[in-house]
This record gives structure tokens, C-alpha cells and sequence, in this order.
């Protein structure tokens, strides 16, 4: 019943655009209320959000809308992959209630003038690589969360300076519970992303190093390396192996604080950014 405003929950997917069609949508939805938010061009990554919070609420809500407010460049929002029609297909699949697609004027209506900013966690990493990019983050996911009022949210560890970014104005603003996921992964180990599609089958074949390079250097803290420096050249090193592998920065990080360290005495975040080609990729393991 796409287009029309039916009853979350009773098995079948209502689309919604607008605001007053969400809101009359979400009158009739059952609780607790699951809100999986995305840019669309869904891949199993997105799925297993989707499917974590099929089993803890009784309506799931997923958001597809490009944000421009979080791209540095007009270029690679243009670039982004789009198709509605293949991330519909896949929302029913996986028996979710409600998808909320708006426009961008539903997201910012006339007049829109607030920002969110998220303070220390934002600043290094991806913070410090594209200006502005947590603040449209974190501003859209503000949006979202006012306008769905979920009572969970599903974040992909993928992302893992933005969950953290997120997790902290979700506290601090008591708006929403945030709910960690587990990256997913291709049987290469290149964790799922809807960028890879830019990737020339050359790329993508080279894009395997970055999981093989954090597994680099999570095996030389397993064997109790505590020197951060140490274990991050271990992932330079293997990074190095691989011509097509444009580093940006290779982090080890306070996984709380994500301060870079000096020693690894706690729980730590290992994470990169490389280029191949005009594809910039992130990724990350956990270390502790
Ligand atoms: P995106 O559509 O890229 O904005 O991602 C929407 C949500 O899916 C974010 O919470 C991402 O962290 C999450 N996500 C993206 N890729 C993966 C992945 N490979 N595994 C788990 N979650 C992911």
C-alpha cells in the first residue's frame, strides 16, 4: 500500500513523505517504536539494523533521506547511489512497518535555522577530515528524532565516530535510547557500505586490505603490544602492501573519548580512513 497512510505494525509497508502523513501515521503505530535511520542504497549492513530492531519493537520505522547538509562537496552528494524503488523492495523484506522518504524541505522547512553541535567527540577524525559533516549529522538525526519521537534508535558500528557523536546528544538531550550494531561484512572482510558501488572492480579487490590491515594491528595487541604507536605502524604497514590505498589517517584511539593514545591500557577503537581513487572508505575494530 505505498503511498498511502495505512497502520504500522499490521504487516504491510506504509510510505509517508510528509510530515502531517508521518504524523498520522505514527498516531496509529504500535510501541515501542524502532527508528533505523539511512541514506538508502540499503545492503545487508542496513538489514541487520533493520533486523535487530524487528526483535525488540513492535513497529519499525526506517528513514531513507540523503542529507546534504553532512557532504563537503555538492559533488559527492550528486555522486551518492540512489534507488527507491530497490530500498522499498528491501524494507519489505525484511517486514518493516514504515518508511519515512521525505524531501528535503519536509526535513528543513522554510525558515530552518538551527544547527547541532556536538562537542570533544566530534572534533577529531572524521571531524577534523570534513568540516561541518557531525554538525549535518548530528542536525538531521535531531530532526529525525523530533519528528519520530522513537523510543530506540539503530546505529551501525560501522560508523563509529558518528554512533559515539550521536549517543552522546541522545543523552544529553534525553531524546532517544541508542542501539550499538555490529559491522557487516563481506566474505573479504571490506565492510559493507553503499559507496563501495564507486569502486572499479580493481579498487574493490585492493579495498579488502583495510580489515586485513585492522586485523593487523588488533593481532599485534592480542599479543600484548600496549605501545599505540607500534600497533598503528602494523597498520601502516600492511596499508603500505597495497599501491591503490590512499591513507588518510590510521587512529588508535580512547574508545570512550576517542583521544588518541600513547599506550592501549583500556578499551581502544582502531580506525582508519583510505582512499581508492575518488572512493574515500572508513572502518574500524574494536580493541578491548
Ligand atoms: P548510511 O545509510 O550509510 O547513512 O547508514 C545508515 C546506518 O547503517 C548507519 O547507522 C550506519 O552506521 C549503518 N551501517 C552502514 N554500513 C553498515 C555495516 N556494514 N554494518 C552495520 N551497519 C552499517
Amino acid at each position: 500500500m505505498t503511498g498511502e497512510v495505512g497502520r504500522p505494525g499490521a504487516g504491510e509497508l506504509v510510505v509517508v513523505r510528509n510530515r502531517a502523513e508521518l504524523a498520522a501515521a505514527l498516531a496509529r503505530a504500535p510501541r515501542p517504536l524502532g527508528l533505523v535511520p539511512t541514506m538508502g542504497w540499503l545492503h545487508a549492513g542496513h538489514r541487520s539494523l533493520i533486523a535487530r530492531a524487528r526483535t525488540e519493537c513492535a513497529t519499525v520505522a526506517v528513514s531513507i533521506f540523503v542529507n546534504p547538509r553532512q557532504f563537503g562537496s555538492r559533488a559527492d552528494l550528486a555522486k551518492y547511489p540512489r534507488s527507491e524503488a530497490r530500498d522499498l523492495a528491501i524494507c519489505a523484506e525484511e517486514g518493516v512497518d514504515l518508511v519515512w522518504a521525505p524531501g528535503v524541505d519536509d526535513v528543513y522547512p522554510a525558515g530552518f535555522d538551527t544547527t547541532v553541535r556536538v562537542g570533544a567527540v566530534a572534533a577529531p577524525l572524521e571531524g577534523a577530515a570534513r568540516p561541518g559533516h557531525f554538525e549535518g549529522v548530528a542536525t538531521v538525526v535531531a530532526v529525525l528524532f523530533g519528528v519520530v519521537r522513537p523510543d530506540r534508535a539503530y546505529f551501525g558500528m560501522k560508523d563509529a565516530q558518528q554512533l559515539r557523536v550521536i549517543a552522546r546528544m541522545a543523552t544529553d538531550l534525553a531524546l532517544t535510547t541508542v542501539v550499538p550494531c555490529p559491522t557487516v561484512r563481506e566474505p573479504d572482510g571490506l565492510a559493507m557500505s553503499s559507496r563501495n558501488v564507486h569502486l572499479s572492480p580493481a579498487e574493490r579487490a585492493a579495498a579488502a586490505v583495510l580489515h586485513r590491515a585492522l586485523a593487523a594491528g588488533r593481532a599485534r595487541w592480542e599479543a600484548g603490544e600496549r605501545d599505540a604507536g607500534a600497533i598503528r605502524d602494523a597498520v601502516r604497514a600492511t596499508l603500505a602492501g597495497e599501491p591503490l590505498a590512499g591513507v588518510e589517517y590510521v587512529s588508535l584511539a580512547d574508545d570512550v573519548t576517542l583521544a588518541e593514545l600513547d599506550r592501549v591500557e583500556g578499551p581502544a577503537l582502531l580506525s582508519l580512513a583510505v582512499r581508492f581513487g575518488s572512493t574515500r572508505l572508513i572502518d574500524n575494530l574494536a580493541l578491548g
